[in-house]
């Protein structure tokens, strides 16, 4: 299996690491504990790589995911334009190559495997889940075609299986965008940049091809609350404009009133960042990203789709947040793209708080489970970067670790091989690593043929064929 590895990830196959739990070396002790890790993004493999690394303990590790392909939202989440963030997963590799390690793709638990499946076979079950849908504006005309979430758009742009065929339709003068986190600005900068410049990632081929045809001239984003109170980072703010090439448009007067020496470290930054772009013109025909603030979507124009947005002007409450003026303004526009958060989703049979969406817990183990535990952003809500995955997953194990140490109980493992066996009955498509090492290979070497990092295959059925080639 490693030699599997090695075929994608030569860089990172030699060395035993600590802190991937990659481990080239054999260990002569007996797996003493059998642990499934529910989702193979960050947080399942920080969560694996904590377990791995346990130093009195030799824990063995199937990683359960519902798609082909590992790495959650570093694959299928980081926008194309940002290789640095996406290499992490060369980290999230070498964890893979542990031999205490397994990789069990295209396999959803709650639909081919039970909750009480899993606690029979395991002695622990570590959901990472993640939080794959998004929130809704809860206005009206949301329901009208060319009003997308961000979800389905970065899915799209990233050749996640689940968005291949979404009507993504850029003939459209205006884009608006609503949301100030992060995603915004990533789907404000995929619709602003040049094709070319993105033709050198490793976008899907079939957002590209969209995006070459795009009519769109101006993006609008809009946050709800004020410049100071935008979620979005400063690396990202300032790299609107670099990575776009186009203007970004602030109007100085939004900015008047805020007090910089007031603010913490972040927001600061990004008024300053903001006050740069106030001073901008734009240039006559090139692409432009308007960011307007204390603006809210108050309603979606349209017949069948959107034609026009109606936007509400907001003032801040002495606590920060926005206050609905009263005061209207039509913008016509052909699509809007809604970046108000992500949302966890059940998974079938696992207790769920569908008010905050994840999966009630203390310290990262489940209310009411058994030796259950959860990581991530189903454990936590959607907030921070990927690495703020590794301390809240290093956090469970702790938990987990302090369970073991309180109350040991008498192994539920079943062997690894009659596991496996049980797997493939239940889903003969099972992908394991050397699938994905297939599917790896195949997308590796068509972006070489292109000089990108990779062509992605973006539908289950390119992706199973893959894999199944190796079985060939
Ligand atoms: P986010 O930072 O929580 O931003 C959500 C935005 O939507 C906020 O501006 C929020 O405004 C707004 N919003 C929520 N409900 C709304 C409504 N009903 N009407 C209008 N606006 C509404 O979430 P995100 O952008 O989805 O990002 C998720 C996490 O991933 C974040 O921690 C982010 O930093 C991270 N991420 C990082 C990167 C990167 O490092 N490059 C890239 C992408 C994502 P309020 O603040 O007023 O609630």
């Amino acid at each position: 299996m490693v030699a599997a590895w090695a075929v994608f990830t030569p860089e990172f196959t030699a060395e035993p690491d600590a802190d991937g739990g990659g481990s080239t070396v054999p260990d002569p002790r007996a797996p003493d504990l059998a642990a499934a890790v529910v989702g193979s993004g960050p947080a399942g493999f920080y969560v694996a790589a904590a377990l791995l690394g346990l130093p009195d303990r030799n824990v063995r590790v199937d990683m359960l995911e519902r798609l082909p392909t590992p790495w959650g939202l570093v694959r299928a989440g980081v926008a194309p334009d940002h290789p640095k963030i996406k290499s992490i997963a060369g980290l999230f590799a070498r964890t893979a190559t542990h031999e205490r390690f397994r990789f069990f793709g295209n396999l959803e638990v709650g639909t081919h495997v039970s909750r009480d499946d899993l606690r029979a076979r395991y002695d622990v079950v570590v959901y990472c889940a993640g939080a794959p849908d998004d929130r809704a504006l809860g206005i009206p005309g949301e329901h009208l075609r060319g009003v997308l979430g961000a979800r389905d758009f970065v899915g799209w742009y990233n050749g996640h299986p689940d968005f291949r065929d979404i009507t993504v339709d850029l003939a459209t003068d205006r884009a608006v965008v609503v949301g100030n986190g992060n995603v915004a600005l990533d789907v404000a900068r995929v619709l602003a940049t040049p094709p070319d410049r993105l033709a050198t990632t490793d976008i899907a081929d079939h957002a590209l091809d969209t995006l070459r045809g795009s009519l769109i001239h101006e993006v609008v984003v809009i946050g709800r609350r004020g410049p100071a109170q935008a979620t979005f980072t400063s690396p990202e703010l300032r790299e609107l404009a670099e990575l776009t090439g186009a203007a970004v448009l602030v109007d100085p007067a939004q900015l008047a009133s805020i007090d910089d020496e007031n603010l913490p470290h972040g927001p600061r930054h990004n008024v300053q960042i903001l006050r740069d772009y106030a001073g901008i013109r734009p240039v006559n025909g090139g692409r432009r990203v308007a960011l307007r603030f204390l603006t809210s979507p108050i309603e979606i124009l349209g017949t069948d789709r959107v034609s026009a947005i109606v936007l509400g002007r907001n003032e801040l409450d002495g606590h920060g947040r926005a206050v609905d003026t009263g005061e209207r303004q039509t913008v016509s526009t052909g699509l809007v793209l809604r970046a108000a958060g992500y949302r966890g989703v059940a998974v079938p049979g696992v207790p769920f708080d569908d008010v905050t969406g994840v999966i009630p817990n203390r310290d990262g183990r489940i209310d009411g489970g058994d030796r259950e535990y959860v990581a991530g952003w189903i454990k936590r809500g959607p907030t921070g970067i990927i690495g703020t995955n590794k301390k809240d997953a290093v956090d469970t194990v702790h938990t987990l670790v302090a369970d073991l140490a309180a109350g040991p109980r008498p192994s539920r493992a079943a062997e690894p091989a009659a596991v496996e066996a049980w797997l493939r009955e239940r889903r003969p498509e099972l992908v394991d690593l050397a699938g994905w090492a297939a599917i790896d290979a195949a997308e590796r070497a068509a972006g070489d043929r292109q000089g990108r990092p990779r062509v992605k295959l973006c539908t289950w059925e390119e992706l199973l064929a893959a894999a199944r080639s190796v079985r060939v």
